[in-house]
């Protein structure tokens, strides 16, 4: 017998038809002998409206109120489940945040979990075989009392911190895929899902563009060393052998799991960057705070930042990258600090990609980096910036190759099927 945490998205519970599959998918796992605790997402499309009708309500609102509009989409799911297992003769009860309770911060629309409280459905899964539906995305912040939620696709991060606190042995993400690919299939069709991959790899590709699960929600399986599975809820229910180890899916889990380790794992890129450059900048100290300080108060996540040494000494060039989204708004406090920073001007693009190779193998083979400058070139394609760390680069390029990067660097790392 295991303890599972089972969580499915919008799409895997987006109609009445659907959350009948789910509740399969949930009995398969109950008739088999585990202790389940199911984590849901509102229907697809609901958080959407439910954001939409907040904003018409006033542009500018309180973040107190969005969470008790937007924090609904799932109670509906949570109620609905437990309607159908119950019709389908499994024990079953819904969970909203408050009443588990899960504890977060007080950062309303962004809210990080800070405690649940896992005692009473484990207590349930002994005395009455039930199992627990529990709302994701939302939770409540103690001091207030007041329902909170923990941003756009917070309830991957409430099932994983779930499966934490009720000690599971492995929490499953169905989704509309079957799990996690070397990169996204819709650009290289020969992309691979892959068996395993570690925490810190799975990390920077959801970091670095890959939408599989909220960035959030690996730290916290990493932390907490939670097994995460990421499977398909389309798969036919019935078709799933429960007590086989691993059926169709990619596990997430620690680097030691994994014996044989390829040098490169996947390729994530993402289309929504922005470059700005700024030109002679004077080389000395300070300028650096004078550019990245007023752009941190406003809020702006920079991500690539590349300065090169001066030749004379006296000014030099600094690039940096933000997302698109951000850009206007970047450019912007650039602008207005224009005499403190003392450049002469700006040279900026929205049509810039990043492209990044990731593996932890990176960190001991040489050259891995070099094979690829090689490979893009060849394809003339040029790399505008360049950013590493242990177990991975990025590149900056021109959004029009993107397609084209993501596909050679694919082949040349022998990532193809
Ligand atoms: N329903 C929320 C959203 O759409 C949370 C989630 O699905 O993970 O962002
Ligand atoms: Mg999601």
């Amino acid at each position: 017998m295991s303890r599972l945490v089972m969580k499915f998205g919008g799409s895997s519970v987006a109609d009445i038809e659907r959350i009948r599959n789910v509740a399969r998918h949930v009995k398969r796992e109950v008739d088999a002998g585990h202790e389940v605790a199911v984590v849901v997402s509102a229907m697809s499309g609901k958080t959407n409206e439910l954001v939409g009708w907040c904003r018409d309500a006033a542009p500018l609102h309180d973040a107190r109120e969005y969470d008790a509009v937007v924090a609904s989409g799932e109670q509906v799911t949570a109620g609905l489940l437990a309607i159908t297992l119950e019709g389908m003769g499994v024990n079953a009860r819904s969970w909203q945040g408050w009443q588990l309770p899960i504890y977060t911060s007080n950062a309303h629309a962004s809210a990080r979990i800070e405690d649940i409280n896992g005692a009473e459905l484990i207590k349930r899964f002994k005395e009455r075989k039930e199992v627990a539906v529990v709302t994701g995305f939302q939770g409540m912040h103690k001091a207030t009392g007041r329902i909170t939620t923990l941003g756009r696709g917070g309830s991957d991060t409430s099932a994983v911190a779930i499966a934490a606190a009720i000690k599971a042995d492995r929490c499953d993400i169905y989704t509309d895929v079957d799990g996690v690919y070397t990169t996204d299939p819709r650009v290289v069709p020969r992309a691979n899902r892959m068996e395993k991959i570690a925490f810190e790899e799975m990390l920077e590709m959801a970091s670095l563009g890959a939408k599989v699960m909220q960035v959030r929600s690996i730290e916290l399986a990493m932390v907490h060393n939670v097994r995460v599975f990421v499977r398909s809820s389309f798969d036919k229910p019935e078709d799933i052998d429960p007590h086989l180890n691993q059926p169709p899916g990619t596990l997430i889990c620690d680097e030691s799991e994994i014996m044989e380790q390829q040098v490169v794992t996947g390729i994530a890129f993402s289309k929504d960057e922005a470059q700005i450059s700024i030109r002679h900048v004077p080389d000395k100290p300070g300028v650096a705070a004078a550019i990245f300080g007023p752009l941190a108060e406003n809020n702006i996540n920079v991500d690539m930042i590349v300065q090169n040494v001066s030749a004379d000494g006296k000014t030099t060039d600094l690039t940096f990258t933000v997302p698109a989204a951000d850009y206007v708004r970047a450019n912007d406090v650039i602008v207005k600090s224009k005499d403190a920073i003392g450049y002469d001007h700006l040279d900026s693009s929205t049509d810039v990609a990043k492209v990044s190779v990731i593996g932890i193998g990176m960190r001991s083979h040489a050259g891995v980096a070099a094979s690829a400058f090689k490979a893009l070139s060849e394809k003339q394609i040029n790399i505008r910036a360049i950013t590493t760390s242990e177990i991975k680069f990025s590149l900056l390029i021109d959004a029009a190759y993107t397609e084209l990067a993501v596909r050679t660097l694919h082949s040349l790392y022998g990532l193809d099927k």
